[in-house]
């Protein structure tokens, strides 16, 4: 079997070594003659996973003693509401900072259970750059900040952690966790769907600080209640448990490969040299903002659109899929995870190049 450069968005790619161990693990585990799909999330063999998983994921990103990690399901859409309703502790009013789609889906969620400060908006430049910090109209009543490090969509990304002071700072890392180092003291909540720098879809991960937990609103189902996951070890019901054994051969992964310093060395380069590319030729742009474009996801567009469908047809006769951008912004966007190998990179940057020559 032959495998594609697979650009897509999420889900996204999984490390070649991390599929073919889980291949050749499938249907026996450590001689337990089980697939882990198979095993009681209770019995002692996925317990040895998870926890595993757990404590790898700390050790990479350097998880502080006073944060849990849950395993969760209901993707980041899902943390949309549970923030809300785990983070409001009876304040009225939460900031949010609107970025792009993403912020807004975040938002219009919200704003079922408060009032929403949209303290600051990239939407005049049609989103592609983050509003100065310097402007950002904090509310001291606010629950907490919530922000979105990177737009997937448009592909802008914060370089820098806003300082949001006694303010519990929310975010939803879902494409961006894991790409480099991360200082987890400075968030109250940092959340993230699993299928893009993770593992497979299923599972979201929630790393909250502990005096964050408990005191939901009145209401709150258990399931959407950190506390019960926390207390039950993200047992309470049966997680997803396969996604959860894959996400810990991932984080073992990052450790092999250098951490997440070493992912950033890599990402920095796979994003520098596809920025480069795409900037040096008149054929191709992306309009970004240099200093918030994004290493995880490279949108750009072709000077003549009438050219996309070519572009994507033989793109994906050279074994590079997924490219077309999302539907909301058009054009092309090659999603450039830790799973991206570089050679990935320099083949899309070839046949980019290749293609403009004979296009142009
Ligand atoms: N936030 C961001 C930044 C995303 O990229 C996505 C998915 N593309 C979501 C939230 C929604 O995630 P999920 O499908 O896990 O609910």
């Amino acid at each position: 079997m032959s495998r594609v450069f697979n650009f897509s968005a999420g889900p996204a790619m999984l490390p070649d070594e991390v599929m073919k161990k889980a291949a050749s693990e499938m249907t026996d585990w450590n001689g337990s003659g089980m697939s882990v799909m198979e095993m009681s999330h209770r019995g002692r063999e996925f317990v040895s996973i998870a926890e595993k998983a757990e404590a790898d994921l700390r050790e990479i990103l350097n998880i502080p003693d006073n944060y849990k990690v849950l395993f969760l399901q209901g993707g980041a859409s899902g943390q949309f509401a549970m923030v809300p309703m785990n983070l409001l502790r009876g304040k009225k009013t939460a900031d949010y900072i609107n970025t792009g789609s993403w912020s807004k889906k975040a938002i219009a969620e919200a704003k079922r259970f408060c009032d929403v400060n949209v303290a600051a908006t990239g939407e005049s430049g049609k989103f592609t750059g983050i509003p100065q910090f310097s402007g950002w109209s904090l509310n001291k009543e606010a629950a907490y900040v919530h922000y979105t490090p990177n737009e997937t969509i448009v592909g802008v990304e914060f370089h820098y952690i806003p300082e949001t002071g006694d303010l519990p700072l929310v975010a939803d890392m879902s494409s961006t966790i894991l790409s480099r180092p991360l200082d987890v003291s400075k968030y109250g909540v940092i959340y993230a769907g699993a299928q893009k720098n993770i593992g497979p879809a299923g599972l979201t991960i929630v790393i909250v600080r502990d005096d964050l937990i408990g005191d939901e609103i009145s209401g709150t189902p258990a399931m959407f209640s950190y506390a019960t996951h926390a207390k039950a070890g993200s047992m309470y019901n049966t997680p997803p448990t396969y996604s959860w054994y894959i996400a810990g051969l991932v984080f073992e992964w990052i450790k092999q490969k250098g951490g997440l310093e070493a992912m950033a060395e890599i990402n920095k380069r796979k994003s520098d040299k596809l920025y480069n590319a795409i900037e040096s030729s008149s054929f191709y742009s992306n309009p970004v903002e240099p200093d918030c474009r994004s290493w995880m996801n490279v949108p750009f567009i072709l000077a003549d659109p009438e050219l996309d469908g070519k572009f994507l047809e033989q793109a994906k006769g050279a074994g590079l899929v997924t490219l077309k951008g999302h539907r909301s912004v058009g054009g092309m966007r090659a999603s450039i995870y830790n799973a991206m190998p570089e050679e990935g990179v320099d083949a899309l940057i070839a046949f980019m190049e290749e293609f403009e020559k004979s296009n142009a």
